[in-house]
Order: structure tokens, then C-alpha cells, then sequence
């Protein structure tokens, strides 16, 4: 199964595409050649045994037209009625074995022999006459056929002999003509035979030995019948006389085309030798050109794959990227969808998405700024009467009656504290939250913080320490520092559960002072560290639980921090504490 590297988690389409091209372009790439490669290795196969049938076939023509030569100037006819050559004078025989010897080229030992079989003439080195009657040549020639003898192989080379018959003007045979005929000059027809550039042909006799080859392949009389073709041919175990296999191996027991075929006329047989690489070279070369045709269409399809999948998967990402931000609360982005296609609608629906998502955001907004707005003044009317009604001003109160107001003061504090928040949140979304900067001493917000605090940490055994004051200005707004002071502290006192220590600390950046709040509380995993700074975001835990709190202080501190151009960042260790830390400039 195909597997790619990007085929990551949210690409699974783009990978699913990439394989369905490939797949629809790689079939019938597959398909095509190896159709045509197996067409081209038939037409191969077929032209292989068409060319050796054809040099086998014309070898064996000139071979037999050789021979046919040599046998026509052997059927003599002589002039006259002489019944028998005996009655021929001298002269006219000198001149017959002259004429003879001139148009038949390399004949040796000739001899003339009446028709009884007495030899009349022989012209060799021995030249003793004898009765030839009962040899197969005489018997032959004077029945009327010609006479071709098995090949005999002499230091010279391979010769055979040669009879046939003399007649009268009569057509009456009168005697036998003999000769021993050279055979070299056949090797000179088969060396004009051409089979690719390295097969061969050859000629062996009913012995199986070789009489002459195309390219000297062994040198003549050589017993050839040890290698399997030429056994099979020799003994006929072949086929409609013609063989083309491939299964049969040389001398060298290397993979040959054979082909063979008996000659007729003579008991001779005509093989021919191809070898397998030289036979199928052609093939060879069409496969290494194949194999980079299809290598290259392969890199390419691959390539045209992949920009394809991309090109396809492209629209989506884009949406998927719109999608993402619109989540992260990002109502002016705008789809970069530049396409006339499907694509086009689903772009424009999408803007009129974020548009009504916008237009929510901001009724939605308008509501929470003017309910909180309205939701003030009641409650900081009730906040100062409750505190007037708790120190006696309206006369004393019951001890019952004191308890339950202060559980009704510190609900009203945390709706005070609500309303707050929620006005400042409504703020920053409709982009009214202002911060004025001025230098200011950050050393007294932090003091007065710590005042108005200690008594809630005391609570709880908690000692607020504020180490090496700052004693120089930073660029702030006095209020809204405070704000993030006092949620930065009071979360620390909130999420440190027993006695401990809550350190406020600085440290000097370049041109910025960074202010810690560092505790030794609950402390925060590391999965929630990045989404602490949402609005409305609170850890879920067993511990948190029971804290109250909205999930705004950091979102507010934030905004704040940023607007009067610093940072705010956190370090924690789950079980160990927390330190929040945020810059400004000092001015
Ligand atoms: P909340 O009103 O819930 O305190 P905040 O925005 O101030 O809202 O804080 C968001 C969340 O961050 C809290 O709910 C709490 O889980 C976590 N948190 C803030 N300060 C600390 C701290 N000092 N130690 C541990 N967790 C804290």
C-alpha cells in the first residue's frame, strides 16, 4: 500500500486524491506497456525463426546448386553411336577429360570406366586400372542415376566423389564418368550467410560431422554429435525436417537458437546457431528504453500527482484556514479564495457567515456593555448602603441580622467585582478601553495592593512579601495597574490553599521592568497554560472547583498589560505554584 510522508492527520483527502490519480494514470500506463512489450516480444520471436528458416534455406539452395554445377558437366553426352566408351579413340577422350577438367573446376582423380566396369582411364597418383564394377559408384552411375558419396575429410580439406553416367547421341549409356570433387569452396558459399552479428551456419554430414561452417566454427571432419541438436537432426528426431527451438544449448552449454533442416540430394544436414543475447539484443535495447520511458512517466505522474492533490485540496485549506480563525474569534478575516468555480459560492456564503457572526458579536457585545452599565449603579448603591448599615450609621444592628448582611456584603462585593469585569471585557470588545500612561511610582500601587489584600491572605495564612521595592517611575495608567495587581495577587492568594508565602518581586529587561507575582500553590498543567488568557477560561479540576472566580481576570490583565505596551507571561509546576510575570516600560 502506498504511504507518504505528509500523509499526516487533516491530509487524509489530499492523500486519498494522490492515490487516485496515480492509481488512474499508472493502470493503463501499465497495461499499454506490457502490451506492447509482449506484441514486440512475439514479433521478435517470430522474426527470429523467420530468419533463421531463411538462412537456413538459402544456404542450402547455393550448397545444392554447387553440387548441381559440379554434376552437369559429369552428364556427358558423347557425339556418335558408340555403344561402348572402349570405342572412343584416345584423342577425342584426351580432349573429353580436358574440356572436363576446365568447366568442372577442382576435380581430381577422374577415371572413364567402360560399361562392364573395367576403368579405361584414371588420372591420380595412382593410376592403376582396375574393374570397378561391383563399387556403389559404378553400380550407380550405370543404372542411370548420379552418384554423390559420403564426404571424406583429407589434409586438404573435405572432398566427396562424384559418378555419372556417358551416353551415346542415343541416349544409350556407354560408360561411367568418376571424380573426386573439392568441397572447400563450400565453406566460402556459407561464409557469405549472415545471422545477426554472431550466429552461424554449418553443414554436417549423416555422421554428424561437420563439413563446413560460416564462420570456421570447428575445423572440418570435427564429430559434432555430442551437441544435442545435431544429434537430433542427424538421427531425424525433428520435426517437418525444420527445428527452431530454444531449449538447446552450444558446445559451451551456452542458451542458442538452433534451427536445422536435412539438405536432400545429398545426406547432408543444414543447422544454423544463433546466440540468445544476440538474437533478442534488439529486445534488450526496447526494454532498457521502455523501462526509462516508463521511469520518467512514473517521476512525472508522481509529480503531477502531488500538484493535482494540492491544487484540489487547496480551496479547502483555505476555508479550513478561515474556519480556524474565525473560531479563534477573528471576524475581520477575509477568504483569500481567488476561483470562479463551486468553490466561489461556498467563498461567498462563508463571508456572509462571518458578517452575521459580526453582526451577533456585536449585539451580543452592545447587551453585555449596557447591562453591566445599568447593573453598576444599583450595585455599588447597594454596596454603600449595606457598608453604612454594618458600621451604624442608621443605629445598631442585631448580631443575626450583622451576620447575614456581611454574607449579602461579600455576594454584593463578587457582583460588584462581576459587573466590573464584564464592563471591561465589553469594553475592549467594542475597542473602548482606553489606558492613559503616565509615569507613576509602581512601588505604592504595589504597597496599597498588599494593603487592601493582607486582610484575605491573613485568612488564609497566606503573608504577602513585596521584595526590593522599585523605587523608580514606570509608564502606566495608575487604575487600570492596580486592576492587574490586584487580580494577579488575589488569584494567588485563591489558588494557594494552606499557609505559604506570596512573593512580589522585579527584575530590570533592557528598558523594561518585569513585575512577579510568584505563589506556592495549586499550580497549572501544562496543557492549560496556553488557554489561561481566554476569556472566561477556568482549569477544571477537583481543586478549582471550589474556587469561585469567572475566568476574566487574566483575559482583562492581558488586554491591559498589552495596551500599556507590555507582555504578561506564566511559569508553573503543578502541585509547586505559579509565577505571573508581565512588563512595562520605565520610564
Ligand atoms: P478566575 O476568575 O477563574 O480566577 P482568571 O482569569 O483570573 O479567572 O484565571 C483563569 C484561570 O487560571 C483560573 O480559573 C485558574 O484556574 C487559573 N489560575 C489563575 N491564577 C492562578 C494561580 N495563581 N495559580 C493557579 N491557577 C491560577
Amino acid at each position: 500500500m502506498l504511504r507518504f510522508k505528509y500523509a499526516k492527520e487533516g491530509k487524509k483527502f489530499r492523500t486519498k486524491l494522490f492515490k487516485i490519480f496515480i492509481l488512474i494514470s499508472l493502470v493503463p500506463l501499465i497495461i499499454i506497456s506490457y502490451d506492447s512489450l509482449s506484441v514486440t516480444i512475439r514479433t521478435r520471436e517470430k522474426n527470429i525463426a523467420e530468419l533463421q528458416a531463411l538462412a537456413i534455406e538459402n544456404t542450402s539452395d547455393k550448397v545444392k546448386k554447387f553440387l548441381d554445377q559440379k554434376m552437369e558437366v559429369f552428364n556427358l553426352i558423347v557425339s556418335g553411336e558408340a555403344d561402348d566408351i572402349r570405342e572412343i579413340d584416345a584423342a577425342n577422350l584426351d580432349h573429353l577429360i580436358e574440356s572436363l577438367k576446365e568447366s568442372a573446376g577442382d576435380v581430381e582423380e577422374i577415371s572413364f570406366a567402360s560399361r562392364n566396369g573395367q576403368e579405361l582411364v584414371k588420372l591420380s597418383q595412382d593410376p592403376k586400372l582396375l574393374n570397378i564394377s561391383d563399387s556403389p559408384e559404378f553400380i550407380t552411375a550405370a543404372a542411370g542415376q548420379n552418384y554423390f558419396s559420403g564426404v571424406v575429410y583429407t589434409d586438404k580439406g573435405p572432398v566427396m566423389r562424384m559418378a555419372s553416367r556417358i551416353e551415346n547421341k542415343n541416349q544409350q549409356i556407354i560408360g561411367i564418368i568418376a571424380a573426386t570433387i573439392d568441397l572447400n569452396p563450400v565453406q566460402g558459399i556459407l561464409e557469405k550467410i549472415k545471422l545477426g552479428s554472431t550466429g552461424f551456419v554449418y553443414l554436417v554430414d549423416d555422421a554428424g560431422r561437420l563439413i563446413a561452417s560460416s564462420n570456421n566454427y570447428a575445423p572440418a571432419g570435427e564429430p559434432l554429435l555430442e551437441v544435442p541438436l545435431v544429434k537430433d537432426t542427424v538421427a531425424g528426431n525433428l520435426h517437418d525436417g525444420l527445428a527452431s527451438e530454444e531449449q538447446y544449448t552450444d558446445r559451451l552449454g551456452q542458451k542458442v537458437i538452433f534451427a536445422s533442416r536435412p539438405m536432400g540430394k545429398v545426406n547432408w544436414f543444414v543447422i544454423s546457431e544463433w546466440p540468445r543475447d544476440d538474437a533478442y539484443s534488439v529486445i534488450n535495447e526496447i526494454l532498457l528504453r521502455s523501462a526509462i520511458i516508463i521511469a520518467s512517466s512514473l517521476i512525472l505522474i508522481l509529480i503531477l500527482a502531488f500538484v493535482f492533490a494540492r491544487q484540489v485540496v487547496k480551496p479547502i485549506e483555505i476555508l479550513k484556514e478561515g474556519a480556524r480563525q474565525i473560531a479563534g474569534g477573528n471576524l475581520d478575516y477575509c477568504l483569500d479564495l481567488e476561483t470562479d468555480d463551486e468553490f466561489a459560492a461556498l467563498r461567498e456564503r462563508f463571508n456572509e457567515m462571518i458578517k452575521a457572526l459580526k453582526e451577533n458579536k456585536k449585539l451580543k457585545d452592545e447587551f453585555v456593555f449596557i447591562a453591566a452599565h445599568e447593573l453598576r449603579a444599583p450595585v455599588t448603591a447597594i454596596k454603600g448602603y449595606l457598608s453604612m448599615v454594618l458600621d451604624g450609621s442608621f443605629g445598631r444592628i442585631p448580631v443575626a441580622a450583622e451576620k447575614n448582611l456581611k454574607i449579602v456584603e461579600g455576594a454584593n462585593e463578587r457582583l460588584v467585582q462581576l459587573v466590573q469585569d464584564l464592563l471591561e471585557v465589553a469594553r475592549n470588545e467594542s475597542g473602548t478601553l482606553k489606558v492613559s500612561l503616565s509615569p507613576l511610582k509602581i512601588s505604592e500601587s504595589i504597597q496599597t495592593v498588599i494593603k487592601e489584600l493582607s486582610p484575605m491572605a491573613g485568612q488564609k495564612g497566606l503573608k504577602i512579601v513585596y521584595k526590593d521595592p522599585f523605587e523608580k517611575n514606570v509608564q502606566a495608567d495608575a487604575f487600570k495597574l492596580k486592576e492587574v495587581l490586584v487580580n494577579l495577587v488575589t488569584n494567588a492568594i485563591k489558588y494557594t490553599p494552606t499557609s505559604g508565602e506570596i512573593l512580589i518581586s522585579h527584575e530590570i529587561k533592557g528598558k523594561e521592568l518585569l513585575t512577579s507575582v510568584k505563589d506556592s500553590g495549586i499550580g497549572i498543567a501544562p496543557e492549560d497554560m496556553g488557554k489561561l488568557f481566554n476569556k472566561f477560561y477556568r482549569v477544571k479540576t477537583e481543586e478549582t472547583a471550589k474556587i469561585e472566580g469567572t475566568g476574566l481576570g487574566l483575559f482583562i490583565s492581558k488586554e491591559i498589560v498589552e495596551r500599556m505596551g507590555g507582555r504578561i507571561e506564566v511559569e508553573s509546576q503543578p502541585g509547586k505554584g505559579s509565577t505571573f510575570s508581565f512588563s512595562l516600560l520605565i520610564s
